[in-house]
């Protein structure tokens, strides 16, 4: 059994429409594949329809959040969310707010660029992502085609990184009701790429007992973007706070390198996911 629990379409900020994603994980072997644009749940009934004969598919979201600790900036947090009911009120409306959010932030965040100097319009950036959920890596091919910059990694390390003088944050939601708004909605929480310090500031050992406090059902251990040692942590961390461990490869098309499947989750700790899963179903058979 082979099974990526993280994936983006271009219904946020992939490069692959649902029915390619879904064709994608198939022609790479794996026997489960979860569908988590930022923000919406959009995309999971073309995923559904176009699914392959075989292949599971689990409905999800990555719900952008922060934690905001006492004395310093928030610090940005990834909540994948799984098996919740797409027509929760509260977690609908608070999916609908943060969209809101990008395109508000996005619009600022590429002013701030184009009154730098930086070749880019917002009208065509928001046109080029086709209505899905606008991001940083809608901004980064912009700044790619432009010339400005050789690569969409670039782009992040440099002009789109949170200590780019060019940062525009966003009003993401407290990562404690992100987590009580996807338990209520049936959904199962677990806490992304958690040690992904490229990303930028990530947030220690007390914040994630508070997350479990509030809700918090798993770590994504195995990921790209975490080391061996960022990962023997997490696990560590998971098992002495009993959460579930995933694996994933937080897969984008050709907006970033890393191939579908890249990280997977274990058999049994994905059965256990999935029983702890109560506000929709896997598409599978
Ligand atoms: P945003 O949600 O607009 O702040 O943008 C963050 C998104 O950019 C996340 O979905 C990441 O997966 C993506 N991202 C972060 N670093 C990179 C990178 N180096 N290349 C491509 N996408 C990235
Ligand atoms: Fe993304
Ligand atoms: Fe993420
Ligand atoms: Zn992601």
């Amino acid at each position: 059994m082979r099974i990526d629990l993280h994936t983006h379409s271009s219904v946020s900020d992939g490069t692959d429409t649902p029915a390619e994603l879904v064709a994608a994980a198939a022609a790479a072997g794996l026997d489960v594949v979860a569908l988590t644009d930022h923000d919406t749940s959009d995309g999971w009934v073309a995923a559904a329809a176009e699914r392959p004969p075989g292949l599971t598919l689990v409905p999800g979201m990555e719900l952008s959040c922060r934690w905001i600790p006492p004395d310093t900036p928030p610090i940005s947090v990834h909540l994948l969310a799984y098996l919740f009911d797409p027509d929760h009120p509260g977690l609908l409306a608070e999916r609908a707010r943060l969209r809101a959010e990008r395109l508000t932030r996005g619009e600022r965040f590429v002013g701030n660029l184009a009154a730098a100097g930086y070749p880019v319009a917002w009208d065509r950036i928001v046109a080029a992502s086709a209505g899905g959920v606008v991001g940083r890596p809608h901004v980064a091919r912009a700044l790619v085609q432009a010339g400005v910059v050789p690569s969409v990694d670039e782009a992040f390390a440099t002009l789109l990184h949170p200590r780019s003088p060019h940062y525009v944050s966003k009003a993401d939601t407290d990562v404690r009701e992100g987590i009580a708004l996807v338990r209520a909605a049936g959904g199962v929480p677990v806490f992304a790429h958690g040690l992904a310090r490229k990303r930028g500031r990530v947030v220690g050992d007390d914040a994630i007992g508070v997350m479990v406090e509030a809700g918090l059902l798993g770590l994504e251990v195995d990921h790209p973007d975490h080391t061996d040692a960022e990962r023997e942590h997490l696990r560590g961390l998971a098992a002495e706070l009993g959460l579930l461990v995933t694996g994933s490869s937080d897969y984008h098309g050709s907006n970033k390198t890393t191939p579908i499947g890249a990280c997977t989750t274990d058999p049994g700790q994905f059965e256990a996911l999935l029983a702890a899963g109560t506000g929709s179903a896997p598409y599978r058979g």
